[in-house]
C-alpha cells in the first residue's frame, strides 16, 4: 500500500524540502510571495520556503499577501454554519477525541429521528442554514442508512423561521458504495480530516478501523469515484511538526487536482483542544502566532479552497484569522450529540468562543465583513470542477455577494434585534453599492426588497 500512497505524500520528499528550505533568503521569500500574487497557488517547495521563513518585515507582508488574496478571491464575505453531533459512539480509540472507546465513563448518545429533528429547530431558530454532520465511528450504531437517514429528516424540517439547505458530512472513511449513497442523499461538501500525515504518528495515536492510514488518506479517491466532488481537508493541529504537516497537506491537495481533475473544495485547521478524559497533551503544540502563520500559507498555497474555522479557536483569534483567509466560520457550536437548547453530558472537546450567533454576527459587522448563509453553489449544480471553472477566473463574486447580501438579509429579517438590523443593513447597502454589473445591482436590489415583503429563499 505504501507505494500507492507514496505520491499522495511522500515524508522523505517532505523531509528533503524542509531540509532544503530550512534558512530560505530574503529575495527567495520575496519571490514566493510576488508569484503568490498571481493567485495560481504555490508548489510545495515554494510552500516550504514561506514555512522556514523568519523575521517581522516577511511575517508583515505574509499577512498583506494573505489578505489581498482573501480579499479578491472570497471578498468581505464569511460562510456560517454549525456542527451537529448525531452519535458519539465509537470503535475507535483515538488519543485526542473524548468519544475514544477507552472513555468508559462517557454516557453514549445517538439521537432519534425526532431528536434529530428538534435539533435542526433549535439550529433554524439560531438563524443557521448549513450544518456539518458529526458522528463516531460506529457500524452497528450509525451504519450508513442510519446517516442517510439523519439526513432525510433534517432536510424535511421546515419551519416559519426557514429550514437547513446545506448539509456537509463529517463520517469516517467509507466504501465506495456508501459514499455513493451520501451523494444521492444530497450531501453537500464530504469532510475527512487525515488528522496527522506522519505515518508514524498517526500509528501511535490510533486504535481500530481509523488506525489504517491508508484507508484515510484514499478516503477522497473513493469519495470523488462515488460522484462527491466537493471534498474538504484537514489536519489536526497540534499532533505533529505543523511545518511537515502543511507540507503534506498542500501535497494531499495537489494530489486530488491531478489524480480527479478537482482540488479540494475546503480545509479546515482544527487544533487541539483540551477534553474531559483525554490524558494526551499534544507534543507539537501550535502556538497562536504560528496558526496565523499556517493559515496565511494555506491561503496562498491554495487560493482557491475554501478555509474553515471552528469555535476552537477564541473570539480574539477568529477576528484576526478572517482577515487573512478564513471564508467559513461555525458559531455558537455545541460538541455534545444532542445538546444544542439542553445540557448533555459527553463533550467531544471544549470550544473556546462561546459567543452567541448574533454576537459572532455583530462582531463581523463591526469590522465590515458581510456575514452570508448562501447555499446556492451545490443547489445550482456549481460543484467540482464546475465551481473551480467558475471561481479561478473570478466569475463566483458575480454569484456570491448577491447571494450573501440575500441571506443576510433574510438573517436580519428573521432573527437581528433592532440594533443589529440597521447596521446589519448599512454593511448590506454598502456592499451592493460595489456590485460593478448594473443590471445584477437591479436585481439583488429587487430580491431586497422581495426579502423585507417576506419571501425566502432566493438566489444566483
Ligand atoms: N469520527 C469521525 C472522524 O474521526 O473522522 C468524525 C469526525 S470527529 C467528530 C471531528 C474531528 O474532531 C476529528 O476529525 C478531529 O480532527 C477533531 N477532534 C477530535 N478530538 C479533538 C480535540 N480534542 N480537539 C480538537 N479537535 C478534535
Ligand atoms: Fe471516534 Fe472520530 Fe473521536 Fe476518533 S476522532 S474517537 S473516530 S469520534
Amino acid at each position: 500500500m505504501e507505494n500507492d500512497t507514496i505520491e499522495i505524500v511522500n515524508e522523505s520528499k517532505i523531509s528533503g524540502i524542509l531540509e532544503r528550505t530550512k534558512d530560505p533568503s530574503f529575495e527567495e521569500v520575496k519571490r514566493v510571495l510576488k508569484k503568490a500574487r498571481e493567485k495560481k497557488g504555490l508548489s510545495v517547495e515554494e510552500v516550504g520556503v514561506l514555512v522556514n521563513m523568519k523575521g517581522e518585515e516577511n511575517m508583515k507582508e505574509l499577512f498583506r499577501v494573505a489578505s489581498l488574496i482573501k480579499n479578491e478571491i472570497y471578498g468581505e464575505r464569511l460562510v456560517f454554519f454549525a456542527p451537529l453531533y448525531v452519535s458519539d459512539y465509537c470503535v475507535n480509540d483515538c488519543a485526542y477525541c473524548n468519544f475514544h472507546s477507552s472513555n468508559k465513563t462517557a454516557h453514549r448518545t445517538r439521537l432519534s429521528l425526532e431528536e434529530v429533528k428538534k435539533q435542526v429547530e433549535v439550529l433554524i431558530n439560531m438563524g443557521h442554514k448549513r450544518v456539518l454532520l458529526e458522528f463516531g465511528e460506529d457500524p452497528k450504531q450509525a451504519d450508513i442508512d442510519y446517516v442517510i437517514d439523519v439526513i432525510k429528516a433534517i432536510y424535511s424540517v421546515k419551519t416559519q423561521k426557514g429550514n437547513i439547505r446545506r448539509i456537509n458530512v463529517n463520517i469516517a472513511a467509507t466504501t465506495v458504495e456508501n459514499y455513493r449513497k451520501l451523494q444521492a442523499a444530497h450531501i453537500g461538501t464530504y469532510q475527512l480530516f487525515q488528522e496527522t500525515y506522519h505515518r508514524g504518528t498517526y500509528k501511535k495515536l490510533h486504535k481500530g478501523p481509523k488506525a489504517d492510514y491508508d484507508r484515510q488518506i484514499t478516503a477522497q479517491d473513493r469519495a470523488l469515484e462515488a460522484g462527491i466532488d466537493d471534498r474538504g481537508l484537514g489536519v489536526l493541529f497540534g499532533l505533529y511538526d505543523w511545518k511537515f504537516e502543511i507540507i503534506a497537506l498542500i501535497s494531499h491537495a495537489e494530489y486530488l487536482e491531478k489524480s480527479g481533475g478537482v482540488g479540494p473544495h475546503t480545509i479546515s485547521v482544527p487544533r487541539l483542544c483540551e477534553a474531559p478524559t483525554v490524558k494526551y497533551t499534544p507534543e507539537y503544540p501550535v502556538s497562536d502566532d504560528d496558526f496565523m502563520k499556517l493559515v496565511a500559507i494555506i491561503r496562498l498555497a491554495v487560493p482557491y479552497t475554501g478555509m474553515i474555522i471552528s469555535t476552537r479557536e477564541s473570539a480574539e483569534l477568529r477576528n484576526k484569522l478572517f482577515k487573512i483567509g478564513i471564508s467559513q466560520t461555525s458559531a455558537a457550536s455545541v460538541t455534545t450529540t444532542g445538546g444544542y437548547g439542553k445540557k448533555t453530558a459527553t463533550a467531544q472537546f471544549e470550544t473556546h468562543d462561546k459567543r452567541s450567533v448574533e454576537e459572532v454576527i455583530s462582531d463581523a459587522v463591526d469590522n465590515n465583513i458581510l456575514p452570508s448563509f448562501c447555499t446556492a453553489c451545490y443547489r445550482m449544480g456549481r460543484t467540482g470542477e464546475n465551481f473551480m471553472g467558475i471561481a479561478k477566473p473570478g466569475e463566483i463574486h458575480d454569484f456570491c455577494r448577491p447571494n450573501g447580501i440575500i441571506t443576510f438579509a433574510e438573517y436580519l429579517e428573521d432573527f437581528a434585534p433592532l440594533e443589529l438590523k440597521e447596521k446589519g443593513y448599512r454593511v448590506i447597502y454598502h456592499f451592493l453599492g460595489l456590485i460593478d454589473d448594473e443590471r445584477l445591482k437591479k436585481k439583488t436590489s429587487e430580491h431586497l426588497e422581495q426579502v423585507k415583503k417576506g419571501k425566502r429563499d432566493l438566489f444566483f
